[in-house]
């Protein structure tokens, strides 16, 4: 018998992926949290029946999330990770020789030990630069003014303990706890199914921060497969990776190149709409 599980990525549209088995299944005081091994995508994570990431297409995402705003920043030494549970995005963030620091701070500690034991390359919890926070990220960011370098939200969709991540009061909140210069990215969900969303997070970061923009990129998993990733900084240029840092830091990528970078920000004009002011 095939088993097959099933997300509703909107009301009209579903995927379905073919599961060889469910490798885990609880319910966390925040969502219910699982971890299938599936035929085409490897092992996956599934929050509240809605895909979260899996072996085969993690690092389209995780790297763009990550090198984008690091390589375009003069010198990245702090980072917030907010959210972030399955450890893909503080694992790029401290491949950067710059780092001293990488902070995560996420609600579940559920969501971070199924990720440990279940999808181990994903995660370096255990780097002596890194630290993780078992907290809301909006009360974090609250809690540290003038702190970070770069802040990156790899948050679930907004809904519940996600609905304020993309909010006015939050962006607020961002902009006190980075240092000058400081950049910060968050998923921004697709441009064919969450048009307001983009629409509103891209009006509120321009209302808070002196620079704001979109890049975009490609993940199989997601409503679309079309992603973008929201912006904005105390004056960086995000469009730009520094001059050098790429061949200094020798990373080997999968996605991401100094290439990669600059062409993730030409919007096709259905996307550029989206950042024009109502
Ligand atoms: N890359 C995934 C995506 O785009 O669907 C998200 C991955 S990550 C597992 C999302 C994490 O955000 C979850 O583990 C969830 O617990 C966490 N989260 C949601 N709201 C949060 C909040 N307010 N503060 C901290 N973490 C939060």
């Amino acid at each position: 018998m095939q088993v097959w599980f099933t997300e509703d990525q909107t009301p009209n549209l579903r995927i379905s992926v073919r599961v060889r088995q469910v490798l885990h299944q609880e319910r966390s005081a925040y969502q219910e949290v699982m971890v299938l091994d599936t035929v085409e995508f490897g092992r996956m994570l599934v929050l509240d029946d809605v895909i979260q990431t899996s072996q085969k297409d993690e690092f389209a995402y995780h790297e763009m999330m990550a090198h984008v705003p690091l390589f375009a920043h003069p010198d990245p030494r702090r980072v917030l990770v907010i959210g972030g549970g399955d450890g893909g995005v503080l694992r790029e963030v401290l491949r950067h020789p710059t780092v001293e620091e990488a902070h995560m701070a996420e609600i579940d500690p559920q969501v971070v030990e199924a990720a440990r034991r279940f999808l181990p390359e994903l995660n370096d919890f255990d780097n002596p630069r890194a630290r993780v926070f078992f907290t809301d990220g909006i009360r974090h960011v609250e809690e540290h003014p003038e702190a970070y370098d770069v802040i990156i939200v790899d948050s679930t969709d907004p809904v519940g303990p996600a609905v304020a991540l993309f909010g006015t009061e939050f962006h607020r909140a961002v902009f006190r706890a980075l240092r000058p210069g400081g950049i910060f990215v968050q998923q921004s969900e697709s441009p064919f199914f969450n048009r307001d969303l983009i629409r509103r997070v891209q009006a509120s970061l321009r209302s808070v921060f002196p620079v704001a923009g979109l890049y975009w990129g490609v993940v199989p998993t997601y409503p679309g497969g079309f992603w973008t990733y929201s912006v904005a900084t105390r004056g960086t240029d995000p469009r730009r990776p520094r001059e050098g840092a790429w061949e200094a830091a020798g990373l080997r990528t999968r996605y991401y190149t100094p290439d990669v970078h600059r062409a993730a920000f030409a919007l096709p004009p259905f996307v550029a709409e989206l950042l024009e002011p109502a």
